[in-house]
């Protein structure tokens, strides 16, 4: 398999930003290759294949994010293997957290921003009631908001999704005097729109390699 870890990072060019590698492309094997040019953020969808991975992956420090959905009845298999946590968007979650981590979790709230029909991810305006719901819950430790733009090459229609979460982190800020800074936002198609709208975490798969022929 061909990286392209160098490529990606110079047109990133901000050591402020996270890349964390979507790792469902890749089997354990190819996520070793991957470390080895210098990505160590491995972000995977579904917790058996996380947890094996780890398992074949035990000897380097990867830092390991889940970024896709978790059932609340998986989620006590998982949630003392990972570091971060992409795809918080329900009680019933934060309170499983809140249950069973024995350190704080860094999570992001996932936002539905997209006008695709999705199931997953709080409408923007739930978050500011989420997060008073949450606030006694010392284990869940909300660092920043999560969000998928609509898979379209439309700019401008992918820029007003993100823009929902910059007003978001400001109505945050107005109402609840709290910073959410960390912005989970950008995957392959549309990560360079996302670094204009203050992303601090970019999920990126695909554009990240190419198959040997
Ligand atoms: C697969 C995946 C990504 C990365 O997707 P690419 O378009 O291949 O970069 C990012 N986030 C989530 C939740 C994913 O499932």
């Amino acid at each position: 398999m061909i990286f392209y870890t160098k490529e990606i990072l110079a047109s990133i060019n901000n050591p402020a930003i996270t890349v964390v590698a979507a790792t469902k492309y890749f089997n354990a094997n190819e996520m070793r290759e991957l470390y080895n040019t210098g990505l160590t953020n491995f972000g995977e969808n579904r917790v058996e294949i996380l947890l094996e991975k780890q398992r074949e992956l035990a000897d380097l420090p990867i830092t390991w994010h889940l970024i896709g959905t978790l059932q609340t009845k998986k989620a006590k298999k998982i949630l003392n293997s990972i570091d971060y946590l992409h795809s918080l968007d329900t009680m019933k979650l934060a309170l499983e957290i809140q249950k069973r981590r024995t350190e704080k979790l860094n999570c992001f709230i996932q936002v539905n921003i997209s006008s695709e029909e999705s199931k997953h991810g709080l409408n923007p305006n739930e978050v500011i009631n989420f997060l008073k719901d949450i606030k006694e819950l010392d284990k869940v430790n909300i660092i920043g908001l999560m969000g998928m733009a609509e898979l379209t090459d439309n700019e401008e229609i992918i820029s007003n999704e993100f823009k929902k979460l910059n007003n978001l982190q400001i109505t945050i800020k107005e109402k609840l005097n709290i910073d959410l800074l960390e912005l989970s936002i950008g995957m392959s198609n549309d990560y360079l729109i996302a670094i204009k709208h203050n992303a601090t975490y970019l999920r990126l798969g695909s554009v990240l390699f190419k198959k040997e022929v």
